[in-house]
């Protein structure tokens, strides 16, 4: 049983039970309650992570969890460290283990994989943190910093068509 009301608190679920019956659980966490080491990578900590995670047995059978985040958070543009809009999307399978052998063997066979040993209790805050960081860009940078002050900038500069025809004079002398 899941108690929505208390979304920002641990969001326990038994994950091989969750995969095994092809649970779905959808909700929203605020951001400004989600850890401190997904915090301290925004500007601010406005608005929520809508998450949707769903158990299913991908095609080799394996208990698995697929967790899928949309989410419009407020990253530190790396240039002018003012913050900048950012749309997370990310869609994720994490594949559960119950033995450390066959998740080592699994992990060697495909480098892809994102392997976890199922723990008796899951807290899917924590993968849904995880997913956020990773989905994260690493190194944002608006594509103009501060564009009100550059575009009064430019309207400084000359007319184009006046530098065009001042660079078409010595040809034509
Ligand atoms: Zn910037």
């Amino acid at each position: 049983m899941y108690h929505a009301e208390f979304m920002s608190k641990p969001i326990l679920i038994d994950p091989l039970k969750f995969a095994r019956e092809g649970r779905s659980l959808s909700g929203q966490v605020p951001v400004g309650e989600l850890d401190e080491r997904v915090r301290s990578d925004l500007a601010d900590t406005s608005g929520e992570v809508r998450y949707q995670l769903d158990g299913f047995r991908d095609e080799l059978q394996r208990l698995s969890l697929r967790i899928r985040l949309t989410a419009a958070l407020q990253v530190t543009c790396q240039r002018c460290l003012d913050g900048m809009p950012f749309s997370l999307t990310t869609d994720s399978v994490v594949t559960l283990f119950t033995n450390q052998d066959k998740l080592e063997e699994a992990c060697d066979l495909d480098d892809a994989l994102d392997a976890i040993l199922a723990p008796e209790e899951l807290d899917a805050t924590a993968l849904i943190e995880d997913e956020i960081i990773m989905g994260l860009p690493h190194s944002p940078k608006h594509d103009e910093c501060g564009r009100d002050t550059l575009s009064l900038a430019k309207a400084d500069k000359p007319n184009p068509f006046a530098v065009l025809a001042a660079l078409k004079r010595p040809k034509s002398e």
